[in-house]
């Protein structure tokens, strides 16, 4: 990607007045308190360096973004085949906490991992037998992809716990129909600590690099997950991870992309041909924070920029 800190920065000028057109996540305490004027991106190149502007130097919980690499992180462990009995890889068209889809289709599975009825069921079949286990594979995965441990945001976890009723309630519809590998609360536990493990924008950059490279690790040269789970997992940010605006997302800015009620997206540009020069164009990993979220519940100025910045670089899959 050719492009400069200045371009970026002047990006980030352009679009931060889109804050104004969302809000913090107002049902979580905590994040309702975030500052909603800060925009920052980060993005990861195969070889290492970084470009930071904005706000960049910011630290967020992973929220729904944790959806997706608790997915990877089972089915690294157990197998898609595994996983895939308990969860579908269907759109659902309805906001990421609704209980309709899952009501309307019982006793079937949730229609997703990356809506919250089928996230709460793969997290409580992360490898382990009490929370505690499953909570320390999950980051010891994570730690694997970025090099460094992450920690839970305490004030975050207990602000959700505190306020987790609508997860509540999914997790016993879910207990009835025998998906959860846990009871209610231990598989509300653990769904909560993945979604409050805190991390900054270059740690996020980097996975969405990996996920990019399908797995691999350009970096340090180490394939971490399988070529198989990152093509699902692709093929799930691009019809699921921005909820019911994916397909708005998939249609102008055209990459896998995951966002997170605190504000963060996770994107991956994966490499492609380019065949009027026949030139390669390297994959990148982006990460973007501003928590004023949109109705469907996506960062709206992170939003904004991803858009901007993929049609100027030309960098839609599609
Ligand atoms: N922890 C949040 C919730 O369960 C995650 C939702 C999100 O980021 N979209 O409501």
């Amino acid at each position: 990607m050719p492009i400069s800190i200045e371009q970026l920065e002047k990006m980030i000028t352009e679009n931060r007045s889109h804050t104004v057109l969302g809000n913090t996540a107002q049902y979580i305490p905590a994040l309702a308190k975030q500052d909603p004027n800060l925009l920052g991106i980060s993005i990861m190149c195969p070889n290492g360096s970084l470009l930071n502007a904005g706000d960049s130097q910011v630290s967020f919980t992973l929220q729904s973004i944790s959806k997706i690499l608790s997915f990877i992180s089972v089915c690294q462990e157990y197998g898609l085949e595994y996983v895939l009995e308990k969860v579908d890889v269907e759109p659902t068209g309805e906001s990421f906490n609704s209980i309709i889809p899952f009501e309307i289709h019982r006793p079937g599975k949730p229609f997703n991992p990356l809506i919250n009825a089928g996230a709460i069921t793969v997290s409580s079949m992360l490898p382990g037998t009490t929370t505690d286990e499953k909570y320390e594979q999950f980051t010891s995965f994570l730690q694997k992809l970025i090099g460094a441990p992450l920690a839970i945001d305490e004030e975050v976890y207990q602000s959700e716990w505190r306020t987790a009723h609508r997860n509540r309630a999914l997790a016993y519809y879910l207990k009835e129909s025998n998906l959860l590998e846990l009871d209610v609360e231990d598989a509300l536990d653990i769904y909560i600590r993945q979604c409050s493990i805190k991390i900054s924008l270059q740690d996020l950059a980097k996975i969405g690099l990996i996920i990019a490279y399908n797995g691999y690790d350009p970096i340090e040269n180490k394939q971490l997950f399988d070529k198989e789970i990152a093509r699902i997992a692709k093929v799930l940010m691009v019809t699921c991870g921005m909820y019911n605006a994916s397909g708005k997302f998939a249609a102008y800015v055209g990459v896998p992309a995951k966002s997170g009620v605190s504000g963060g997206i996770l994107a991956s540009v994966p490499p492609k041909w380019l065949p009027e020069t026949h030139e390669l164009q390297p994959g990148y990993g982006i990460a973007v924070y501003s928590p004023a979220i949109d109705a469907s519940g996506n960062s709206a100025a992170g939003t904004m920029l991803l858009k901007q910045l993929s049609k100027v670089f030309d960098f839609s899959i599609f």
